[in-house]
């Protein structure tokens, strides 16, 4: 495969570093950058910059690998570090690539008001909000009633979003070779009136959520860090998505390492 290589970044001085040496490199290597129709993206920054990378070239997964370099930790989605560009540049130019596949979620908003429905795609999760007020909303699953929620939202992530947001509000943590989807609770209502499961849900690849909502405006919705116009909501529908997120897997980092490194560090043995 002739490499087309994409570049997407941050602001941060560090990456504007790392972005010198990696156009230097990249020219050197006669990889041509294509921003338009590339067959590889590669992030500089962070786990943030990747999900903003996936958003700008999510209409071509089918072509693109993706690929990150992290500029300060080790992340969840960038396998490389900024010293160790060098190397980097030198497996695109003599391996051929291997990649490994992640579930992402779809998202599918209904309207009241007749208008189309609109569908994203998440790598993250995507959360349902209210204002100021309690939150209302009934979950089904398939097209069952499973509980009515009353609280602060609700979040659905992938496995590989599951260390994100969804740890914040006491999700588990999901390995990404499980096909699923998982539904959290942000600060649920639960007292003699008001009854919902209290943990999270995963929810298997051929099993579909629908969030049906109150008719009000001030419901919002996110799609990783996208914020979506929320007028004249009907519910919100998730489900795994066909399409997966692929990366470059030249190197591999263990999923349960990464989670070590990220949350736990280093632990003195006894
Ligand atoms: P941000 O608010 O600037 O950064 C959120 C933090 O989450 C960053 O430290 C980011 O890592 C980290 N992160 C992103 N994806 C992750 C993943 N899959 N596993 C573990 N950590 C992850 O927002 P952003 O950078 O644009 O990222 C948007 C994401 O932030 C959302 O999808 C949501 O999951 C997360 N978020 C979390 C909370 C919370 O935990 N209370 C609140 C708002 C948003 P880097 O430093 O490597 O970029």
């Amino acid at each position: 495969m002739t490499l087309k290589v994409a570049i997407v970044a941050n602001q941060e001085p560090q990456t504007l570093r790392v972005l010198n040496q990696l156009y230097h490199l990249l020219a050197e290597a006669n990889i041509p950058i294509d921003q338009d129709q590339p067959n590889l993206v590669i992030s500089v920054g962070g786990d943030g910059t990747l999900l903003s990378a996936f958003h700008r070239y999510s209409e071509h997964l089918e072509e693109v690998l993706f690929m990150g370099v992290h500029t300060g930790h080790l992340g969840f989605y960038t396998d490389w570090r900024d010293y160790e560009i060098e190397e980097m540049v030198q497996k695109l130019r003599d391996e051929t690539l291997t990649s490994t596949s992640y579930p992402l979620l779809e998202v599918r908003i209904t309207y009241t008001d007749g208008q189309p429905e609109r569908r994203f795609l998440a790598l993250n999760e995507s959360t349902i909000k209210r204002g100021n007020t309690t939150m209302v909303a009934d979950v089904y699953i398939r097209d069952e009633l499973f509980e009515r929620f009353r609280g602060d939202g609700l979040s659905v992530s992938t496995p590989t979003g599951s260390t994100a947001y969804n740890k914040s509000v006491g999700g588990a943590v999901i390995h990404p070779s499980i096909n699923a989807m998982q539904l959290a609770e942000i600060a649920s209502l639960n007292n003699r009136l008001f009854r919902t499961l209290g943990s999270s849900l995963v929810i298997a690849a051929d099993d579909w959520l629908k969030i049906a909502l109150q008719p009000s405006g001030d419901y919002f919705v996110t799609v990783d860090q996208l914020d979506i116009p929320q007028d004249q909501m009907a519910a919100v529908h998730y489900r795994v998505a066909k399409e997966r997120i692929r990366f470059v897997s030249n190197r591999h980092m263990h999923f349960w390492h990464r989670v070590q490194d990220a949350f736990i560090g280093d632990i003195e043995k006894s």
